[in-house]
């Protein structure tokens, strides 16, 4: 089957992209201020009832697909998201029909979605994420009677820095120091093709400027724990939501959250095949950055993508160059993998490591060159466009807003929307696919069991988390739980018709036990 060349890591790679969002709320009177918390919660559950069909008078509780993820059932008080008060602050967090995971975190909004195994899955559910917050944006804004902002960003430019994480599942018998020493170079030198661009340098962007990086001035560190201390470029969180004797999930910090759906797709996608590339031995031990983190920084601080890094053997090159060196290692490990990939997986390689060379090549050319498909050029040539009509310089309020208004998550407000709009952004997937992928989980992993029951069974789903779902069925005295561990196993193919053939959970049970 597919990934399993004896002797050898499975070559597909489960992963999953986590969001938290920037938020604020307008037109508030002074010392009204409502706690992000509170804010973030009312976005949460005011989704929730956004999207369930309930007649008035029914409480989340009772009819919502949305149940918690860890542990916590949501409080059977809760009511319409108008009579909050500030006792049902316990934070929302709940799982949604295609799998994914909404809760708040640290007084963010956060978006975790569902496990895919391909880069254009990646997209559409990051895609289907900023979907489901325009909408939670716009009924907490109805309920409180003030507009509610969201931003798909990274930072608040006040020093405040909010993550999107990236997640990999690798092989436990991986040398971790391994995955740090040759992964960070990776990460460090990919701000160019992944960066979404940010207006202020400096963690409280106490500099005037443009860089590339919304992330990059924020971490601190090599390696570490913490994620949002003394930030680590390798993040060593190890809890696999998986055989953890065989996995681990790597847990990447350092991304930014991006609009533009290549972006997005050049940012997992190559990470994917660089782990890989890595895990099969075949990027040089010599690929070693020295001091990645200020070279991390003065990356993104150069728009014209000419600084020169360091390796530990003392050359100097680009970061493109450094990340050719990465794309070489991945279609070394494309050609010895490539049988063990079903045939849609061995296309998106080719597609990838083809959009991947042609954008170093762009990038080393000229990077304006790349306007209308990634993140920081699109939002670098905005900002010119402002610059060389009203005379602005980098420290203009006005540019900060623009920032700002690029990655507001409603399309109505959204600079990056109206670039799509006007065809000067190139897109991968159709609005469609995004609403499907809003309502519906991915077909080839354990999600799609858990969006599945999460839509046609929420009431009697108890609670779920990545690794298990436990219901209330009728008829048994115990509560059932049943594990996913293994996240490539729950698919359409080994549960798709068992679920379409029970009408309620009694009858899921007893085909489950057939
Ligand atoms: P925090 O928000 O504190 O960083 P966390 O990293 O544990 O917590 P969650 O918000 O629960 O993260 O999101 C987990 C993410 O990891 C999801 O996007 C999910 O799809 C993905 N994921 C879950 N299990 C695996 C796995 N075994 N391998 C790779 N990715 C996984
Ligand atoms: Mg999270
Ligand atoms: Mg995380």
């Amino acid at each position: 089957s597919a990934g399993s060349t004896p002797g050898l890591p499975p070559v597909l790679r489960v992963m999953g992209i986590e969001t938290e969002y920037g938020i604020s709320a307008l037109g508030q009177a002074p010392g009204e201020d409502l706690h992000p918390m509170q804010l973030s919660n009312h976005v949460v559950k005011g989704y929730g009832w956004a999207t369930t069909a309930q007649p008035a008078g029914w409480d989340y509780e009772t009819e919502t697909p949305l149940r918690d993820i860890r542990g916590y059932e949501i409080s059977r008080h809760q009511a319409h998201p108008d009579q909050l008060t500030d006792a049902d602050l316990g934070m929302a967090n709940v799982i949604l029909t295609n799998g994914a995971r909404l809760y708040v975190d640290h007084a963010h909004p956060e978006y975790s979605g569902p496990e895919v195994t391909n880069a254009l899955d990646a997209v559409r559910y990051d895609k289907a994420g900023d979907a489901v917050m325009a909408i939670a944006a716009e009924q907490a804004g109805q309920s409180l009677g003030r507009p509610v902002r969201l931003y798909k960003n990274n930072t608040d430019g006040k020093g405040a820095s909010y993550g999107t994480h990236e997640n990999y599942l690798l092989e436990r018998s991986t040398p971790f120091d391994r995955v740090v020493t040759q992964f960070t170079g990776f990460l460090v030198s990919r701000q160019v093709v992944t960066g979404a661009g940010r207006v202020g340098v400096g963690q409280s962007s106490q500099q005037a400027g443009f860089q590339i990086s919304q992330r990059a001035d924020f971490f601190e560190a090599e390696v570490g724990l913490e994620t949002t201390l003394n930030r680590p470029i390798i993040n060593t969180r190890d809890e696999p939501h998986a055989d953890a004797a065989r996995h681990r999930r790597l847990h990447v910090i350092t991304g930014d959250a991006n609009l533009s759906e290549i972006s997005t797709y050049l940012k997992v996608g190559t990470a994917a095949w660089v782990l890989r590339a890595i895990e099969a031995g075949l990027v040089p031990a010599t690929v070693r950055v020295d001091q990645p983190v200020p070279t991390m920084r003065a990356i993104s601080h150069d728009p014209t993508c000419r600084h020169l890094l360091t390796l530990v053997d003392g050359r100097r090159m680009t970061a493109m160059d450094l990340q050719e060196t990465y794309l070489e290692a991945a279609r070394a490990c494309f050609e010895l993998r490539a049988g063990d990939l079903p045939e849609p997986a061995q296309i998106e390689a080719k597609d990838l490591f083809t959009r991947w060379q042609d954008t170093l090549d762009a990038l080393r050319r000229d990077p304006a060159e790349l306007a209308d498909q990634l993140d920081w050029v699109a939002k670098l040539q905005l900002m010119e466009s402002y610059r060389d009509r009203d005379g602005l310089g980098w420290a203009s309020p006005k540019l900060a807003l623009i920032d700002l208004q690029y990655c507001d998550v409603d399309p109505r407000r959204s600079l990056f929307a109206a670039l799509v709009r006007k065809g000067r952004m190139r897109r991968l997937i159709t609005d469609d696919e995004v609403e499907r992928a809003r309502l519906q989980p991915p077909t080839d992993t354990r999600a799609y069991f858990r969006g599945r029951v999460m839509e046609k069974y929420g009431p009697a789903v108890v609670a779920a988390s990545w690794d298990s779902v436990i219901f209330e069925v009728p008829g048994k005295p115990a509560l059932q739980r049943l594990p996913l561990l293994d996240p490539l196993k729950g698919t359409r193919a080994q549960v798709g018709a068992i679920i379409d053939a029970s009408a309620d959970v009694v009858e899921l049970f007893e085909n489950l036990d057939r």
